[in-house]
C-alpha cells in the first residue's frame, strides 16, 4: 500500500465532510481503511474530519485508533465503554460529526472509499440523502444474499415508508437529516429506516460492493434476525394485526364447519366422529395463539426498553473533540 505522509495535527476546523465508521475488530484493515478514506478526501480540497466509534473492540483496533489520531488530528476517536452494538455505533458518530454532509461507511473497505466523491456529487446537485445501493455483492454466502434479498422485499412490502432494496448503512445525509435523525432517540434502531422516514430529497447511485479482503463478518444470523425484527417492528404493526385478521378468518371458518356439521348431525345422526378432528383444531389453535403472543412479546420487550430510557451508549474516551466528546445535555 502506497504510504502517505499526513500534515500532523492538520486544522480540523469546522469540516465540511464528516465520515462516520463504527470499528469493531477491524484490526486487519483499520489503518488501510483511514489512510485510503483520507486520500480520496484530500483530493476533494475540502475540510472534512473522520469519526472512528470503537464499539468494544477486543483486538489491537482502538490502539490504531490512538496512533492515527496523534498522526492526523482529522481522525477523531470515540471509545465505547463496551459492544453496543452497530446500531449505537452509528447513533454516536452522528452525535458527534459535525460536517454538513455526513457519510457513513463500514470500517472493512468493504464500502469502497472511491464511490464517496460520487456521493458528494449528488449531495452537491440538491440531494439531503444519498444512499448507496450494491450492485453486486462479491464474496458473500448465497444464504446470506438470499435472505438479505427478502428481508429487503418484505419490508418494503409491510412498511408504509419504502426503504430502498439492497442498501446497507453506506450513505450520505446532510446536515439536516443527521439533525432530524439524532433528534429520535429510541432504543430499538433501524437507522437505514430512520434516514429514510425522515424524507427530505432521497436518491440512490449504484456501486460494487467489495467481499471482506480480511477478518470477518461480525454478523452472527441471530444478530441479522434481531436486525431484521427490529426493523419490521420499528416500522409496521402488521405482525400483530395479523392476529386479528386470522382470528376472523378463523372464526367464519369455525361457523361454517358448525353449520354444516349441524345439518348433516340432522339428517345423519351417525356422521360426525369427532375426537381427531377436535385435537387437531385445538392443537392448532393454540399454536397460533403460541405464536402471537410470541409477536405480541416482541414488541413488548421493545417498549419496555424505550421505556426505561438508558443511554443509547457509554463513552468512555473520546480523542479529538473539544467538549470531550460528550453529546448534548438533551441527548441522553
Ligand atoms: N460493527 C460494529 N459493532 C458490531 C458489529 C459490527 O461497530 O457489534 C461494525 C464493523 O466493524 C463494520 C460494520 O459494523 O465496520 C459492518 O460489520 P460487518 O462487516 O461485520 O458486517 P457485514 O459487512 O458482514 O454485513
Ligand atoms: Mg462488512
Amino acid at each position: 500500500m502506497k504510504d502517505i505522509t499526513l500534515p500532523n495535527n492538520a486544522p480540523s476546523a469546522s469540516p465540511l465532510l464528516s465520515i462516520v465508521g463504527p470499528v469493531y475488530n477491524e484490526e486487519a484493515l483499520l489503518e488501510e481503511f483511514c489512510l485510503r478514506v483520507i486520500e480520496v478526501l484530500e483530493t476533494l480540497g475540502e475540510p472534512f474530519e473522520l469519526v472512528l466509534v470503537n464499539d468494544g473492540s477486543r483486538d489491537h483496533s482502538l490502539d490504531i485508533l490512538h496512533r492515527m489520531h496523534a498522526r492526523d488530528s482529522r481522525v477523531k476517536v470515540i471509545n465505547f465503554s463496551r459492544n453496543f452494538g452497530l446500531q449505537a455505533a452509528l447513533t454516536a458518530g452522528l452525535d458527534h460529526a459535525c460536517g454538513q454532509a455526513i457519510i457513513v461507511m463500514d470500517t472493512d473497505l468493504q464500502d469502497p472509499p472511491e464511490v464517496v466523491p460520487r456521493l458528494i456529487a449528488k449531495w452537491r446537485e440538491g440531494y439531503q440523502l444519498v444512499y448507496a445501493q450494491r450492485a453486486e455483492r462479491a464474496g458473500e454466502t448465497w444464504f446470506k444474499k438470499v435472505t438479505a434479498s427478502a428481508f429487503y422485499r418484505l419490508i418494503d412490502k409491510i412498511t408504509n415508508i419504502n426503504i430502498p432494496v439492497d442498501t446497507g448503512e453506506f450513505r450520505l445525509m446532510d446536515r439536516k437529516v443527521v439533525d432530524a435523525l439524532i433528534s429520535m432517540r429510541e432504543y430499538n434502531r433501524f437507522m437505514r429506516g430512520m434516514s429514510v422516514w425522515v424524507g427530505y430529497r432521497q436518491t440512490g447511485i449504484t456501486y460494487e460492493r467489495d467481499a471482506r479482503k480480511a477478518g470477518e463478518t461480525k454478523f452472527s444470523l441471530s444478530k441479522m434476525v434481531r436486525l431484521a425484527l427490529d426493523g419490521i417492528t420499528s416500522f409496521s404493526y402488521l405482525p400483530l394485526q395479523l392476529a386479528t385478521y386470522l382470528g376472523f378468518f378463523v372464526a367464519v371458518l369455525s361457523l361454517v364447519f358448525l353449520l354444516a356439521v349441524l345439518l348433516l348431525r340432522s339428517f345423519f345422526p351417525d356422521f360426525f366422529y369427532g375426537q381427531a378432528t377436535t385435537l387437531a383444531m385445538v392443537l392448532f389453535l393454540g399454536s397460533v395463539q403460541l405464536i402471537f403472543l410470541g409477536v405480541i412479546g416482541e414488541y413488548l420487550g421493545r417498549i419496555y426498553d424505550e421505556v426505561k430510557r438508558r443511554p443509547l451508549y457509554i463513552v468512555a474516551e473520546a480523542l479529538g473533540f473539544e467538549d470531550g466528546g460528550q453529546p448534548p445535555a438533551d441527548r441522553p
